[in-house]
């Protein structure tokens, strides 16, 4: 197929053109230096000089729990406008397939765990991200509208809290394993006696390396055809007590932890329900966290110079 990716260069989309490429496809990999999404006449350049057989629509303003906290305006406008403009376009070109992603933080911070796709839109997501985490709903249902009012093939996945190799590693963007990874590798090298983390260690992550969420992106494009949106994790739950422990380890740090519990823990318990992943798209992820961490942390240091720091 000739496939069509937007955010080509941003984290998933990293892991997901090659992979896409391997299995045959025709691959446009598209970033913001060849558009701007957020000018709704460069999304109609795009579709004019572009006839895609499906699009992974990736492209996105997204980071950590600070940058939300500090940027909440950015992350609306952008996600909203963007996503306005990119979507009508791609439905007036006539693009009959498309694959949306957007993010477990949609869930409410109430939502019974493990959380069932059904939870969505029962409730108000934790207050530190809202405005990402709404703005990537409503992107969501835009998705849903389309599909609905033009008889599209689009669909979306909620990949869980996802890391790896071409994440965001700096300090102000980063969700917490890229973070992490970071803070404890440079106080390694620099034998710093201690080091300090975010929040008070208590809350409970479900992570997947993204190799494997660009694993299930690829199953999806064959097999997720329901509007029902489809949860990508590992279904397994880790305190971030523990994931610190884990990243301490992989680092071989041997200072001392200290919890800042000035920053925001965010939503308290955050585990997917994983039976539709199973079940509809007969996928489950390969990599372990253990495994990931050491894979993510050796890509980290032979790809130093080119990590967004
Ligand atoms: P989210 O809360 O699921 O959107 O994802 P994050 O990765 O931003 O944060 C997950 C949890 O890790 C939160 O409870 C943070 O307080 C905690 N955390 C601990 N250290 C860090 C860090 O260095 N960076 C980030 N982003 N979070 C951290």
């Amino acid at each position: 197929m000739k496939i069509l990716v937007t955010g080509a260069t941003g984290f998933i989309g990293k892991s997901l053109v090659p992979k896409l490429q391997n299995a045959g496809h025709e691959v446009e990999a598209l970033s913001k230096k060849d558009y701007d999404l957020l000018e709704q006449s460069q999304c109609r350049r795009l579709f004019k000089e572009h006839s895609p057989d499906a699009v992974f629509h990736l492209a996105a303003k997204v980071g950590g729990i600070l940058a939300n906290k500090t940027y909440p305006a950015d992350f609306i406008y952008n996600n909203l406008a963007m996503n306005t403009y990119f979507l009508e376009e791609a439905r007036k070109a006539g693009v009959k397939r498309l694959i949306y992603t957007f993010c477990g933080c949609a869930y409410s911070s109430s939502a019974p765990n493990p959380i069932k796709e059904e939870e969505l839109f029962k409730g108000i997501p934790d207050a530190n991200a809202m405005f990402y985490s709404l703005a990537k709903a409503t992107n969501h249902l835009q998705v849903v509208a389309y599909r609905r009012q033009y008889a599209l093939d689009w669909v979306s996945l909620i990949p869980g809290n996802a890391y790896g190799p071409w994440d965001n590693f700096s300090d102000k963007n980063s969700h917490v394993i890229a973070g992490q990874l970071r803070r404890f590798h440079f106080a390694q090298e620099n034998n710093e006696k201690s080091i300090t983390v975010w929040g008070s260690g208590s809350p409970v992550r479900d992570f997947i390396y993204v190799e494997d969420v660009a694993d299930s992106l690829l199953v999806a494009l064959e097999k997720h055809h329901q509007e029902a949106p489809i949860n990508v994790s590992s279904g397994i739950g880790v305190s971030i007590k523990d994931l610190t422990d884990l990243v301490q380890q992989t680092v071989g740090y041997e200072g001392e932890v200290i919890w800042d519990k000035t920053k925001p823990d965010g939503h308290p318990v955050k585990i997917f329900d994983v039976t539709r992943m199973k079940s509809e798209l007969g996928f489950t992820p390969k990599v372990t966290l253990k495994e990931g961490l050491e894979k993510t942390y050796s890509w980290f240091k032979k790809n130093i110079k080119d990590v967004r720091l």
